[in-house]
């Protein structure tokens, strides 16, 4: 089987077939579960059956990678792009190593403006989420509309990403979590294993945390990680009293934790930080206040409404009403919450582009990161990666309230 060629007269008829066979309905495979259509260079249309299409994306992503590439400009000016949004997702941009310590959070400034000219050069239309969902439903989007969305509200986001962003004059929307914000230290969870990966390969010997030495080779960072998280929760132990683990942590590697506190790595925007960025046009949204959800509706309101509480006296009245899943923690007897709360977009990690008529208390979302190759961006940038089966994304550890160890003295912080 031939892929397309690029030649005007088969991105013409492919543009058509695409057309007709998603107005058709049938023709969407970003869960894996439909149909996956190529059109060949005779003008044939050749349907592979979800079992092959699982096939085809099991034997690798190197022949869905070439596929969706080989598509990618038949798509990019078609009219189903134009009806269709991408909201492109990303926690943290480097302030010194962090994308070398964790590459599915972390990007380096270097890549992320060169994201930024591959969306400039492919003419695509950068909007605030509030704006992108107002104008996919009224049918008034612009060609290759897409969504910059940050989760978390990380310090690095006023000190590298938005001075990169102004460069272009990109909007972002950056989904806060309030809770770090207030209490501006570093952020426990991540503060825990950015220390033990700096520390790789020494010994580390925590006496009253860990019963023995631990050698931290990855398996033992795994280890001590989850000790000393299991040590903090089983203390109900205070953000203060956290804050000062970690200190402790620090010196026994030898690492100066008060210059990484200066440098404000893996912290959070505090609340005149968060205001500068709604002032320069960044829209603030809901992260909910502890970075956790809950299946008990009073927990579950209570981190919308605090989280709302905290933001709303910073963002000039702007309205909250759009929200990321912390973690990707979505739970389907919190949509009937949701709406109740007044939330009108709810932001998922599940890889896809967003469709007038589509859930919006789920709208899928493509989380880019350092090990994303270019040629994958391009073809999420052009819509066409979206006719692929994708790798479901697995919610982050903790993030329902009922999971986690310690749930009550957390409930009480
Ligand atoms: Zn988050």
């Amino acid at each position: 089987m031939a892929f397309p060629s690029t030649n005007r007269d088969t991105l013409l008829r492919t543009e058509k077939i695409f057309f007709r066979l998603s107005e058709a309905g049938n023709f969407v495979v970003s869960d894996g579960t439909a149909f996956v259509g190529f059109l060949d260079e005779d003008g044939w249309v050749w349907i592979i059956l979800p079992g092959l299409a699982k096939f085809v994306w099991k034997t690798g992503k190197f022949v869905r990678n070439f596929a969706a590439g080989a598509l990618a400009p038949a798509i990019a000016s078609t009219e189903w792009r134009r009806r269709h949004l991408l909201i492109l997702g990303y926690h943290g941009v480097s302030i010194e190593d962090e994308h070398i310590w964790d590459g599915s959070l972390y990007m380096s400034p270097k890549l992320f403006r060169e994201r930024l000219r591959v969306l400039q050069r492919a003419g695509c239309a950068v909007l605030p989420l509030g704006d992108a969902v107002r104008r996919l439903n009224e049918g008034t989007l612009p060609a290759r509309a897409v969504v910059l969305a940050f989760d978390d509200g990380y310090y690095d986001f006023a000190a590298v990403v938005a001075p990169i962003l102004a460069e272009f004059g990109y909007p972002a929307t950056n989904f806060v979590s309030s809770y770090y914000a207030e209490f501006n230290r570093p952020i426990f969870d991540i503060m825990l294993r950015y220390l033990l990966w700096k520390g790789a390969n020494k010994t580390l010997d925590l006496s009253g945390v860990l019963e023995t030495p631990v050698k931290l080779d990855n398996k033992g960072q795994g280890e001590a990680r989850l000790r000393i998280k299991t040590f903090a929760f089983e203390r109900g132990l205070s953000g203060w009293d956290k804050d000062k683990l970690l200190g402790r942590l620090a010196d026994a590697l030898g690492i100066d934790y008060e210059q990484l506190c200066r440098k404000r790595l893996l912290h959070s925007m505090n609340a005149e930080e968060v205001h500068r960025m709604h002032a320069a046009g960044h829209s603030i949204q809901l992260h909910t206040h502890r970075h956790r959800v809950s299946r008990k509706r009073e927990l579950f309101e209570r981190e919308i409404q605090d989280n709302r509480r905290w933001l709303g006296q910073i963002n000039g009245g702007a309205p909250l009403v759009h929200m990321s899943f912390p973690g990707d923690a979505w739970e389907p007897v919190q949509r009937e919450w949701l709406t109740e709360l007044g939330i009108e977009t709810a932001t998922t990690c599940r890889p896809g582009l967003a469709e007038k008529g589509g859930d919006q208390l789920r709208l899928p979302r493509f989380m880019d990161h350092e090990h994303v190759p270019e040629q994958v961006f391009r073809a999420w940038v052009s819509g066409s990666m979206a006719f692929f089966p994708q790798a479901k994304y697995l919610p982050g550890e903790g993030q329902i309230l009922e999971d986690t160890i310690k749930m009550k003295s957390e409930v009480a912080l």
